[in-house]
């Protein structure tokens, strides 16, 4: 089937945010299950222990709680407090596998909520303001949107191999990567893409792939900050894909140190 998918549907970050919130109640049900049975026991060793414990979860999902409230506001443009930045991509990086399974038990379509996910992260990523230098700017994508009939091996090295026929986007990358100055591989896979992360040791990496590879990506890579750019597919998935090559550059702008900040 053809998929449709175009650069132009948003996806919708309150989807994400929303399960987000459903996971924490779900979360906070079963700790309060938790506390509820072991109530006689704990008063058993000690008449503090259910107040102690009570106590420490009430504290760790009001801090989830203040972390999701981070995350809504960071989308609403307000102010986001720095010492929560850090902890708020960790949180929707853990709650990710709890909000997918809430999705799939409410019905909705997984690749939806991956790309509700993939904006949020990518918003939060910029509202921390992280730049860094070209060179340690890695960016990775599919072999896929290399042209099914290019003779030329471009995994690995395709600053030297690719040709730039213009037959496909990988061209236009290379020259994207030649003008900026940041590195640029074509992988095969999720193992592939973790040995350049290695092989590169980034401060930041730029992602070009579908919805369920970049989140896996996006959670294979942490704590290193990933942005993600979705693909285009006009061909279906993993065949001929393209990519909005203005939006990887602006994507690539705002995670590079102006020249004079080097
Ligand atoms: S742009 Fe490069 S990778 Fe794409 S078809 Fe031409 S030579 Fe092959």
């Amino acid at each position: 089937m053809v998929d449709r998918m175009h650069v132009s549907e948003r996806p919708r970050k309150r989807l994400f945010i929303a399960l987000l919130s459903v996971s924490l109640l779900v979360m906070a049900f079963l700790a309060w299950a938790v506390w509820r049975v072991s109530y006689l026991g704990l008063r058993e060793i000690s008449s503090y222990l259910p107040l102690v414990l009570g106590i420490l979860f009430a504290g760790v999902f009001l801090a989830i709680g203040i972390g999701i409230a981070g995350i809504v506001g960071a989308i609403l443009g307000l102010p986001f407090l720095s010492m929560f930045q850090r902890r708020t991509y960790a949180l929707i990086n853990l709650l990710f596998p709890i909000a997918i399974m809430l999705g799939k038990i409410f019905g909705f379509n997984r690749r939806k909520i991956e790309r509700s996910f993939i904006e949020v992260s990518n918003q939060i990523i910029h509202q921390q303001h992280i730049k860094v230098p070209a060179d340690r700017l890695l960016v990775v994508t599919p072999h896929c949107l290399q042209l099914a009939t290019c003779p030329h091996k471009i995994t690995r090295d395709p600053m030297a191999n690719c040709q730039r026929c213009g037959g496909c986007d990988i061209g236009a990358l290379t020259a994207l990567a030649e003008e900026m100055g940041f590195h640029f591989f074509v992988v095969t896979g999720g193992t592939l893409a973790r040995q350049t992360v290695k092989k590169i040791r980034p401060k930041a990496v730029l992602a070009i792939a579908c919805e369920r590879d970049l989140t896996s990506g996006i959670q294979d890579v942490y704590p290193l900050p990933a942005v993600g750019v979705l693909n285009i597919r006009p061909n279906g998935p993993c065949y001929n894909t393209h990519v909005d090559i203005d939006l990887v550059r602006q994507e690539i702008q705002k995670l590079l140190l102006d020249k004079e900040e080097k």
